[in-house]
């Protein structure tokens, strides 16, 4: 019997720490989950709230990301019905629009052979007699438009879904409680964390470190600092608007710089996002600028004709690997930095997307391996239902 108290510590209440935790406790590893504020209290409630293959990065050709997105999105829609469900996507093509039609047939051709032509990858160009139908979208100077579907959840209620579901694994999780320190000893971690007012120590064969956009906060913590990766935090913003946009998303593009932007019907408002600015600030101070606000709202009026209120703003922070150039155009592929390439005890997770969540912690857990102990299988998160919670 080893002297720690845990096989596996997360440190981290968002989606990725929740699904690491749960993947955990499934495969019967004694599993606490740490949370400095409350679940989803960080990016995991400010996402697009969309679980999709990410029909875009084809043009980047992560084809890997997109064949795996749109495998979750299938296992999700199974576990999950009642958070996650298939909306009609419309992605309207103007005279000015930068993709031209035979472009958009040939990228959703390769979206349902990726997704292996299930149902939910079928797609069609739009006759011209249904433009009228489409919430009001202008029709001057439109070309096509195409429609398929995608998947569209309730980010915060997923991940205490699957926080929910790792408890009735066994999991325990604790918050608010933040980790303060990490120290290596012969066969895991001496760890300090505060938990109201309390200081308390106990001891873990692993460390997980799901710590979202302050990855590299809890990083430092570590001793010894184990490899990590220069990242920029790059903020999204979306706006809520008074409104409902009846027949579901539409998938447009921006006219100032062509990125994606998303209108989207959400809880009777119009979710309206999102944008990309480098956040240089502590990752809790991110909210939606007056900038991004125009930048929405101009994109809005590029489509619709009506005018809405807008009722509330709030912004997400993406970690992307630093590097030169547009943040739009690098890769959202999720990235695990280990202490040790045999025998890893602590791995880092920066990036990932919420609808890859699952798969990710499956490869946490299997990177882990060789130092975790062999406990009798609870599980198997791939079809486990998630509860409902709420
Ligand atoms: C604008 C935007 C839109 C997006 N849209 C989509 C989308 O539509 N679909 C999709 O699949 N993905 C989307 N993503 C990506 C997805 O939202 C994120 O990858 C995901 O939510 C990140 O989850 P996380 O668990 O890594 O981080 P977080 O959700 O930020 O969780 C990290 C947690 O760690 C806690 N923490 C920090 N420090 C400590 C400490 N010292 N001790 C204890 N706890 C600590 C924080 O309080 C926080 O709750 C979007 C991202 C952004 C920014």
């Amino acid at each position: 019997m080893s002297a720690n108290d845990y096989d596996l510590l997360v440190i981290g209440g968002g989606i990725h720490g929740a699904g690491v935790a749960q993947a955990a406790a499934a495969d019967g590893q004694r599993t606490l989950l740490l949370e400095a504020r409350k679940p989803a209290a960080g990016t995991s409630s400010r996402s697009s709230k969309l679980i999709h293959g990410g029909l875009r990065y084809l043009e980047s050709l992560h084809l890997g990301l997109v064949a795996e997105s749109l495998r979750e999105r299938e296992i999700l829609l199974e576990i999950a019905p009642h958070l996650v469900r298939l909306v009609n996507f419309h992605i309207p093509v103007y005279k000015e629009t930068s993709r031209r039609p035979w472009q958009l047939q040939v990228g959703l051709g390769l979206y349902a052979a990726l997704g292996r032509f299930r149902p939910s990858t079928r797609f069609e160009r739009l006759p011209a007699d249904d433009w009228e139908n489409l919430d009001g979208i202008k029709t001057d100077g439109l070309e096509a438009v195409f429609r398929y579907s995608d998947g569209q959840t309730d980010d915060a209620r997923l991940v205490r879904s699957v926080l929910s579901s790792a408890e009735e694994l066994g999991c325990e999780v604790r918050y608010p409680a933040e980790l303060l320190s990490a120290v290596r000893e012969r066969d895991g971690w001496l760890i300090r964390y505060r938990c109201e007012e309390e200081l308390i120590e106990l001891r873990t064969q692993t460390l997980v470190n799901a710590a979202g956009p302050w990855v590299e906060h809890v990083r430092r913590r570590v001793s010894p600092i184990p490899e990590g990766r220069a990242v920029d935090l790059v903020a999204g913003a979306h706006l809520e608007l008074k409104g409902t946009l009846e027949r579901g998303i539409y998938y447009t593009e921006a006219p100032r710089d062509h990125r994606a932007v998303f209108c989207m019907p959400w809880k009777d408002r119009i979710l309206l996002g999102t944008t990309e600015r480098t956040h240089r600030a502590e990752p809790g101070q991110v909210t939606a600028t007056p900038e991004e606000q125009d930048y929405l709202l101009e994109t809005y009026a590029h489509y619709f004709s009506d005018t809405p209120e807008v009722l509330d703003s709030w912004a997400g922070l993406r970690v992307l690997p630093r590097a030169e150039g547009e943040a739009f155009h690098r890769s959202r592929e999720t990235l695990l930095f280990r202490d040790d390439a045999q025998l890893p005890r602590y791995i880092g997770i920066y990036g990932g997307k919420l609808t890859g969540y699952r798969a990710t912690a499956e490869r946490v857990l299997r990177a882990l391996s060789p130092v975790l102990p062999v406990r009798p299988l609870l599980a198997d998160t791939a079809t486990l239902k998630l509860p409902d919670v709420d």
